[in-house]
């Protein structure tokens, strides 16, 4: 068992957290509350390879792996910068054109999704299915060459700063009948898909998107793949990464806030010469929201050890184990932050309410809570399918 990082990985945490402390919380909140985007820091990140660690070399990456990209987000967090986007680009969309597409398709965008100059955000979510993918609605049809697209997709994060979407669309299994899932890469300004902007209570520079596809006409390199066969296996390659990269994602976030609070809790003294920290009621939560966000990290980082050594299935349960875990731990973490900050807590200045929102969201996106625990119920505990 290994608990340490290579010197290299190591050199990698050091400059992604001094690259995000150089932006901070504040510059974060500044571009949500201005309706902006972390144009800046993504930009910068991908010029010093911080976006594309996880891309062969080749095509511009660092040739690392999920490991790698978890530390980035992690430390981005920890900044108090969570840029969503890192889970839909470089996690899921570079991972799934990487291991799927086609010889053009990864000269095309693995350059760009390396340096930050190519955005590809994911769209599976729909408003009718759910948490439920196998009732997607949103149908593939052949006409001559091309693909024609038609449905409907919710909560789509970032389609108004990326120039593609990778839509998870349905067609029908010939022998079957039953769904066949095609993903496409779909350029954002292409003819016949709208979207429209959700009014979301999360404070984010990162905005979720409504997306209407009327029949979208695509060439037929846009499916992902040499053929159909490719649908399945493609969407199920996003999936660890999404789960690693955003659990990490939570736990930077949870010591983000945890740091804010204790560095608080030190200093305030209201009670004669103790600061409140020493007392155990503002301590103890701290300290127990602390250990839960140190056992998530343990379980990000097997799970992200176990993704690059290939072992996908493992992968595949610690990493869902993770999401749960840093998901309610970040959760947890910035509730008990705020409370330990009293009035300063609910303060734009102190930077910690301002992740309540997202934080509550972590716990239902990218996969919610119980979905997690239904798939432990059933792969980890061996109990039937419950729905
Ligand atoms: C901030 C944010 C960003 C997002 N970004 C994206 C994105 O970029 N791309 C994308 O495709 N989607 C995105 N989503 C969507 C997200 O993945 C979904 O919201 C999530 O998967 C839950 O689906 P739903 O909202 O339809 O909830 P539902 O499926 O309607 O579920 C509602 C509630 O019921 C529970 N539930 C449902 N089924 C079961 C069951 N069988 N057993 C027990 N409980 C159950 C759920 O856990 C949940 O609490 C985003 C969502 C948010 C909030």
């Amino acid at each position: 068992m290994n608990f340490d990082l290579t010197p290299e990985q190591d050199q990698l945490r050091d400059a992604v957290r001094a690259l995000g402390r150089r932006y901070g919380h504040s510059y974060f909140v500044e571009k949500a509350k201005s309706g902006e985007h972390t144009t800046e820091l993504w930009s910068e990140a991908g010029r010093l390879g911080y976006l594309g660690v996880n891309i062969p070399t080749e095509y511009g990456g660092g040739g690392g792996g999920i490991t790698e990209l978890a530390l980035v987000c992690e430390e981005l967090a920890a900044a108090g910068c969570p840029l969503l986007l890192l889970v839909v680009s470089p996690a899921i969309a570079a991972t799934v054109i990487n291991k799927h597409g086609t010889d053009e398709q990864r000269k095309r965008h693995l350059p760009g999704l390396a340096d930050g100059t190519q955005k590809i955000v994911f769209a599976i979510t729909e408003p009718e299915a759910g948490s439920n993918f196998h009732r997607l609605g949103t149908v593939a049809r052949r006409d001559g060459d091309d693909w024609l697209l038609s449905g409907r997709k919710c909560y789509i994060s970032g389609v108004d700063e990326a120039q593609y979407v990778l839509v998870v669309a349905r067609t029908e299994d010939a022998s079957t009948g039953k769904l066949k899932p095609a993903l496409f890469i779909v350029p954002t300004d292409a003819p016949g898909l709208t979207r429209s902007k959700l009014d979301m209570e999360i404070l984010s520079p990162e905005n979720q998107f409504l997306l209407y596809l009327d029949d979208v006409r695509l060439p037929a390199d846009a499916l992902v793949g040499e053929s159909l066969d490719a649908g399945l296996p493609a969407l199920f390659a996003g999936l660890n990464p999404e789960r690693i990269t955003v659990a990490a994602m939570g736990a930077g976030t949870g010591r983000y806030a945890i740091e804010r609070a204790s560095e608080y809790t030190a200093t305030r003294k209201v009670w004669g010469g103790r600061s409140i920290g020493s007392h155990q009621g503002v301590a103890h939560p701290l300290a127990h929201a602390a250990v839960q966000v140190e056992l998530a990290r343990l379980m990000i980082h097997k799970a992200a050890t176990l993704y690059d050594a290939g072992r996908d299935l493992e992968a595949g349960i610690s990493g869902n184990m993770a999401k749960y875990a840093a998901g309610e731990a970040a959760a947890l973490a910035v509730d008990t932050a705020v409370h330990a900050l009293g009035g300063a807590g609910m303060t734009t200045e102190y930077g910690v309410a301002t992740l309540l929102g997202a934080v509550r969201a972590g716990r239902i996106a990218p996969v919610s809570r119980e979905m997690i625990l239904n798939f432990v119920a059933q792969h980890v505990l061996g109990q039937d399918k419950s729905y």
